[in-house]
């Protein structure tokens, strides 16, 4: 990690952070100095970057190899109907520019394929985000974040249920303990999407990320959040790790 020291527009900029007890200075230096990756920019990839940037992180890795259609303008807020057509990346890289000239952004529009892909793109990461559609690729960011140690949030959104849970790399239950069985054909895809949801799950992702980059504990380790778009409700599960897990039960090896 690269450390930033704030100058006076920080200290002006971040002053509402910086009145929180658990951040101040301290923690808003700490943001300031930390790179997060980003992994799907749909209607979570678009709020969370948008939410870590103005929180103060300098460095954001972005990954998708989509570019925007009409049916995602619903809920991939950032978007307009001049961007049908890009690729998502280009659009995203675009507006953070814009709105924070400090900031640094990486465009990755490969498909991710492999963990080499994962393990390349967030070496120097400090905490990867989870916003992919796809249950095949979450279970390979999982697995490269496990191999390396880093920490993980992942949030999803399908119908009226949005899902969240945060891995603490080999200390806590990982994607895989609790799907395993899951595969590309379960792609959510495909269904239909509450919009407002996805930007309480994104807001709930953007939360644990800066409390985490912040040194504050995570909130939904060893946990899977539930949540309703319908009655409007959050279930919070209780969750072990798997002894036998193909990914965590190994800690700190290459698999
Ligand atoms: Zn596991």
């Amino acid at each position: 990690m690269d450390f930033n020291y704030l100058n006076d527009k920080d200290l002006l900029y971040f002053s509402k952070h910086i009145l929180l007890p658990n951040i101040g200075i301290e923690g808003q230096q700490k943001l300031s100095s930390s790179e997060v990756t980003v992994f799907g920019l749909g209607g979570i990839g678009n709020l969370i970057t948008t939410y870590i940037a103005s929180a103060g992180v300098k460095k954001i890795n972005i990954v998708d190899f989509d570019t925007v259609e009409d049916s995602n303008l619903q809920r991939q807020i950032n978007f307009t109907n001049s961007d049908i057509g890009f690729h998502k990346t280009d659009v995203i890289d675009k507006y953070l520019q814009s709105r924070f000239p400090n900031l640094s952004v990486n465009k990755f529009s490969n498909k991710i394929l492999s963990t080499d892909e994962v393990d390349s793109i967030t070496a120097d990461s400090d905490i990867v985000l989870d916003g992919t559609d796809n249950f095949e690729v979450r279970k390979i960011i999982n697995k490269s974040c496990n191999s390396n140690n880093k920490k993980l949030i992942i949030g999803a959104v399908e119908g009226y249920s949005g899902q969240l849970l945060t891995v603490m790399s080999n200390k806590s239950t990982c994607y895989e303990c609790i799907y395993e069985d899951l595969t590309d054909n379960n792609s959510c895809s495909e269904s239909g999407v509450l919009a407002p949801l996805v930007g309480m799950i994104s807001s709930m992702m953007a939360m644990e990320c800066i409390n985490i980059l912040t040194g504050n504990n995570p909130s939904y380790e060893n946990k899977l959040v539930l949540v309703d778009g319908l009655n409007i409700s959050i279930n919070i599960i209780k969750t072990k790790k798997k002894q036998n897990c193909l990914i965590c039960s190994q800690p700190y090896e290459k698999i």
